[in-house]
């Protein structure tokens, strides 16, 4: 038996198959036969016009045309004969051709993105990406296609990058394992969207594995068997059956109001990362969404997105939403998240850095863009707005203050918007839940998100396999810090929500209840759990319980407690 974190509950058992890093690199060889080599590349260049046709034909279908066009631009890109025929010149005088295409392709991209037309641009990352499919096709590197893995395949990866998340097709794939990244991983959390099994950080299991293993992924305990014995996997079938009977249960929990078994209603919110993630929080019967990570919008495009593009993306959320409300983050990004058109400069300690506020505050002009479409999407619905990383009340004041100047613009431009609209403080950081009681008083309300809070609080890094021991929420400093900030918000008499993925912890929120959190925010998928928790505990239980808690010293006696407590 293997082990690693389990990152996205239930049990998958299929058939391995190993997404390989590959190699690019190449002898650059003096050709003698340059015709040869001529009909080599032709070849190639013939091969990256049919599969790029076959994707964009898939993309059309599954998910738009605006999406297939980038690609079909690719086939015409390549097609022009000064493209191609630069490259044909080189072969021509004994370059190889993968020689050739990196030469071409990186003049053109050097050229592009100089430009300060985002247009030309956002050349530069298609010829980028037009280079790395020639040089596959020409050292004979075959990649797996995610997106068309049979059904019952376990995806094995040394790291799912969240484009490579957004190829899986949640009917196909049982399970992920990988060798990095953890339970709050920005991959760790679309896993969960998709509410597939995935252990992230098994040890070399990348090189353990081979294409069609069996595999077991439990990823609620975080155990992986690679070709079980007949009666580990006939126990694991049943385990499975489980699983699938108590989700079928939580059914009876959809359309009912989230409260307490004494009449406590606490809200219980969604976090989503998209617009079509509101409609999915809805179907999931979410009372609202406590976090959109509006940086998703950044990364899955390929230039800045303009405030039109942002506005009609945060419109059609607050739309899908009816009226309920709408937190929207600012950008958060740095960290983990990088957006390649931002050129963000590489740090020695990228969690440390110039991330989330600080970069915002730092790059005023395309911050002032994305308040300007929020707040114009804010006529549509009950939007609020989120600042993330807050560490000091300048930065909570810079923010307002920005605010003020964008809606005197937006009153001159006649824009409707909501005036009031509320801001609050994601507290995440040490500093800012030492000086919780500060920012509440320049906050509507507090949601904290525990992923950092617990990252910053113990010193370890999230995605980090090797410290992950340290990694926990229960451990006494992070409890007394959540506690804290709960105290100050309700002093304040700000209400305080919860979006880190603590919220959602079945042994967790016993906890949250007792310091009196009003607002839970969790994957749409686990809506049903935590209101079908919430519903088994009563105030004074919850107390009981917590004031033992809080007098224990280590994360595991808190643990076994909370264990030893659970109610079925
Ligand atoms: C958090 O830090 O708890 C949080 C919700 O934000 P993210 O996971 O996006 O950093
Ligand atoms: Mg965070």
């Amino acid at each position: 038996m293997l082990n690693g974190i389990p990152a996205s509950h239930g049990i998958g058992i299929g058939s391995i198959c190993v997404i390989e890093e590959y190699d690019l690199t190449y002898e650059a060889v003096k050709i003698e036969d340059t015709e040869k080599e001529q009909k080599r590349f032709d070849k190639a260049i013939e091969q990256f016009k049919e599969e790029t046709s076959r994707m964009a034909e898939d993309i059309r279908s599954r998910i738009g045309p605006k999406e297939a066009e980038i690609l079909e631009s690719h086939m015409v890109m390549i097609s022009d004969p000064t493209m191609a025929g630069e490259m044909s010149k080189m072969i021509a005088v004994g370059q190889c051709a993968e020689a050739a295409v990196e030469a071409v392709c990186d003049m053109f991209i050097g050229m592009f993105s100089k430009m300060d037309d985002e247009f030309m641009q956002q050349r530069a990352a298609d010829i980028s990406d037009i280079k790395l499919s020639l040089l596959k096709i020409l050292l004979g590197i075959e990649e797996v296609d995610i997106g068309s893995v049979p059904a019952g395949t376990i995806l094995v990866a040394r790291d799912l990058t969240p484009s490579m998340t957004s190829q899986i097709k949640k009917e196909n794939v049982a399970g992920i394992l990988t060798e990095i990244g953890g339970k709050t991983s920005h991959s760790a959390i679309l896993a969960r969207a998709l509410e597939i099994p995935a252990v992230l950080s098994v040890p070399n299991i990348t090189t353990l594995v081979k294409n069609k293993d069996t595999a077991i992924v439990d990823g609620t305990e975080g155990n992986v068997y690679i070709n079980p014995e007949g009666d580990i996997l006939s126990g694991y079938i049943i385990k499975r059956e489980e699983h699938i009977r108590k989700q079928a249960e939580l059914k009876k929990f959809f359309g009912k109001e989230t409260k307490t078994a004494d009449g406590i209603s606490p809200e219980l919110f969604c976090n989503i990362g998209t617009p079509q993630d509101a409609k999915k929080a809805m179907e999931c019967d979410g009372e609202g969404v406590g976090l959109f990570r509006s940086e998703f919008l950044f990364m899955d495009n390929k230039h800045m997105p303009t405030e039109e593009e942002q506005f009609l993306a945060y419109k059609e959320a607050a739309e899908t939403l009816g009226g309920k409300v709408l937190i929207i983050r600012t950008l958060d990004i740095g960290g983990d998240k990088d957006i390649p058109y931002l050129n963000m400069k590489k740090e020695e300690n990228p969690f440390l850095g110039y991330r989330a506020v600080r970069y915002c505050l730092g790059n005023k002009e395309s911050y002032s863009i994305q308040l300007r479409a929020i707040l114009r999407a804010s006529a549509f619905g009950k939007v609020k707005i989120m600042v993330p990383l807050v560490t000091c009340v300048e930065e909570i004041r810079a923010v307002k203050d920005l605010l003020t100047e964008i809606k005197k613009d937006l009153d001159q431009e006649g824009f409707a918007y909501d005036k009031n609209i509320e801001v609050g403080c994601m507290i995440e950081t040490p500093s800012a839940s030492l000086i919780a009681d500060l920012l509440a008083k320049e906050s509507d309300f507090f949601s904290i998100g525990t992923n950092d809070l617990t990252q910053y609080t113990m010193s370890v890094d999230r995605g980090n396999a090797d410290v992950a021991y340290l990694y926990s929420t229960f451990q006494p400093s992070v409890l007394r810090s959540i506690k804290h900030i709960i105290d100050c918000g309700k002093s304040a008499g700000i209400p305080v929500g919860m979006c880190g993925e603590a919220a959602a912890d079945p042994l967790f929120i016993p906890l949250l209840i007792s310091f009196g959190l009003s607002e839970f925010s969790v994957n749409p998928v686990l809506v049903l759990t935590a209101r079908c928790i919430i519903s088994k505990w009563s105030k004074k239980e919850a107390d009981e319980l917590a004031e033992k808690v809080m007098s224990l010293s280590t994360e595991a006696e808190i643990l076994a407690l909370l264990k030893e407590s659970v109610k079925e």
